[in-house]
């Protein structure tokens, strides 16, 4: 383990966050590599941490003024043993190679749980779109697919939307590809409705980071109603795990963005998430404005100063971390604990750091983590390539349902593979444990590829 660790600190120093996700995932498959030694024969680790393409490029576009303007695209393809390359884009400007190698990594496991056949990839740009005119937008995604679609295809790589890549934007990107290619294929997930796109997609990673949440509470003999949730972040997986906690009675009281969160302790209800996703969808404004609209809410902005994050210190019985990365470091996760928090599911991306984390478990809280709890999302994706290949739509309740089952599939997985290997009731071991194995063992089919 410790020479994986310093062959991809030696390659790549600066990539912390590719180091964070590959070391979490390498404690958690001790057992399983001591019991299989074939693996490391197989030079299993080298492998898995090695993206097998990585494709860097100019994306160069014009303002409104006039001005050239250039930004960098990415596409990392890291594996693809059981499926096409799968995962989204992000467009940040935090977005960097460490990053969407750490996304593509965890993806790779993430796509495995959900039984689906989809390999692992990430990529994005360092485009902010916040501030930018629709214009703007629709020629920055044109020329970012003008490079991109020469790498991608529905049975090669199948991109989908994250941070900053929404409807619109999958929208832009497909139109660019459709062109240049033309053909009308399953390119891209997250499609609209009306050309391609599948029923419950928008939905689907809130939806089914809930599901998950529900499945952790019944081994308690729990449920959501009447429970009070914290959730963080504001965009497309904020507003459904909202959304769907509402239909189950349970209490939302926060919501964030980068610049602060709002604190509402009447509740978020469906009239007030109506407000928030055209204010966040269509007017693109800051949640600070809910509390405006809101008077009754309290808005806290970020104050760099501190070092936690005020929106986990409040007394709430589940937490849901959506926006990003690292949101929930050691002090935030002490403070989770200490005020009675029972689960925490994670609908972002490695949201909490390593100590973090430790904290969760050795609580006892149940912690649902981002590539199993998040999963929902690539499931329903997953679901979008299927009926396009058979060129049909299914109904709403039918990929729900769908969504429903392989949520509390990837549940009972976890929990299977975690007690197998002595680790019973983490689910962190669990989702690790049982990616791993169906990825590497799709390796060891194909030879040394
Ligand atoms: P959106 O762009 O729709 O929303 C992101 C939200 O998080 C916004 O409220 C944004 O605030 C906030 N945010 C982003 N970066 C930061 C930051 N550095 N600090 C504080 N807040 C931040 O993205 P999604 O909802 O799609 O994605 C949220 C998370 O869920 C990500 O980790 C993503 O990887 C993960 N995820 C998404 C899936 C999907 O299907 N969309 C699937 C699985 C995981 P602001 O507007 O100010 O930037």
């Amino acid at each position: 383990m410790q020479d994986i660790m310093e062959l991809i600190r030696r390659k790549d120093p600066e990539q912390r966050e590719f180091h964070q996700a590959v070391k979490e995932v390498l404690i958690s498959i001790e057992p399983v590599l001591e019991q299989n030694p074939v693996y490391r024969e197989a030079k299993i680790l080298e492998r898995l941490v090695e993206p097998e393409r990585l494709i860097v490029f100019r994306v160069p576009w014009v303002d409104d003024r006039g001005e050239i303007q250039v930004n960098r695209g990415f596409r990392v393809e890291m594996n693809s043993a059981i499926g096409p390359y799968k995962g989204g884009l992000r467009f940040h400007p935090s977005v960097n190679l460490g990053i969407l190698k750490f996304l593509a990594f965890e993806q790779v496991f993430k796509n495995a749980l959900t039984t689906l056949p989809m390999g692992g990839g990430k990529g994005g740009s360092d485009f902010d779109p916040k501030g930018k005119s629709e214009n703007e937008v629709m020629r920055f995604c044109h020329s970012f697919m003008a490079e991109l679609y020469r790498h991608i295809g529905a049975n090669t790589d199948v991109p989908a939307g994250d941070i900053g890549v929404g409807a619109r934007e999958i929208g832009y990107l497909f139109g660019m590809y459709k062109k240049l290619r033309n053909e009308f294929t399953g390119v891209l997930t997250g499609k609209s409705l009306n050309w391609g796109g599948s029923l419950v997609r928008p939905e689907a990673t809130g939806y089914g980071s809930v599901y998950f949440c529900a499945e952790m509470l019944a081994t308690r003999s729990k449920t959501l109603e009447g429970t009070t949730c914290l959730v963080s972040g504001s965009g497309n997986v904020a507003q459904y795990t909202a959304e769907k906690l509402i239909e189950l009675d349970a209490k939302v009281v926060t919501l964030s963005d980068s610049s602060g969160y709002i604190f509402d302790e009447s509740g978020i209800d469906r009239e007030k998430l109506e407000f928030v996703k055209t204010l966040k969808n269509i007017r693109r404004g800051r949640i600070k404005e809910y509390a405006e609209k809101y008077p009754q809410a309290v808005y806290t902005p970020v104050d760099p100063a501190l070092d936690y994050n005020p929106l986990w210190n409040h007394a709430a019985d589940c937490a849901f971390p959506s926006a990003t990365q690292n949101e929930i470091n050691a002090k935030d996760a002490r403070n989770l604990v200490n005020n009675k928090v029972q689960v925490v599911c994670e609908g972002a991306n490695m949201p909490t750091t390593p100590e973090g984390i430790d904290i969760f478990i050795d609580s006892g809280l149940l912690y649902g983590p981002g590539k199993a709890a998040n999963a929902g999302g690539v499931s329903v994706s997953g679901l979008e390539m299927t009926q396009n290949s058979m060129r049909l739509s299914w109904n709403r309740d039918e990929v729900d349902n769908r969504l429903k089952m392989i949520m509390a599939n990837i549940h009972q997985t976890c929990l299977d593979a975690a007690a197998r290997y002595g680790h019973a009731g983490n689910y962190m071991v669990g989702a690790n444990i049982a990616g791993f194995v169906k990825v590497v063992d799709a390796m060891l089919d194909q030879g040394v590829v």
